[in-house]
């Protein structure tokens, strides 16, 4: 088992981990162009993204960003075969903060 070393102020890395809070803002720092979204094929965006910010309606046939759930590790700026998917950090004081 991984020792879990303290830092000089006292504080675990497991515990700042722990201290994070997730605060959404108001407007998304994630953005589709669903009409790019109807022409693709596999919708990988619905798999790859780890916190499922992404679903895909058959009947809307429209792309929904659930971007207050996004952990922020990035993977849609790649991920995205069709390159459609804008991706910017949270504004500051916005998304995990400590
Ligand atoms: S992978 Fe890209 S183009 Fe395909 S549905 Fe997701 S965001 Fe749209
Ligand atoms: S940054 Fe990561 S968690 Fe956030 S939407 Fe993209 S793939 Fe999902």
């Amino acid at each position: 088992m991984l020792e879990v070393k303290e830092n000089i102020r006292g504080s675990t890395l497991k515990n700042k981990l722990y201290d994070l809070k997730l605060k959404p803002n108001t407007k998304s720092h994630i953005t589709v162009n669903n009409d790019v979204c109807l022409l693709c094929q596999n919708r990988d965006c619905t798999i790859f993204c780890p916190s499922q910010v992404f679903t895909w309606s058959n009947i809307d046939e429209k792309l929904t960003v659930a971007y207050e759930s996004c952990m922020e590790c990035g993977a849609c700026k790649m991920g995205c075969p069709l390159e459609n998917i804008k991706y910017e950090h949270p504004e500051a004081g916005f998304g995990y903060i400590c």
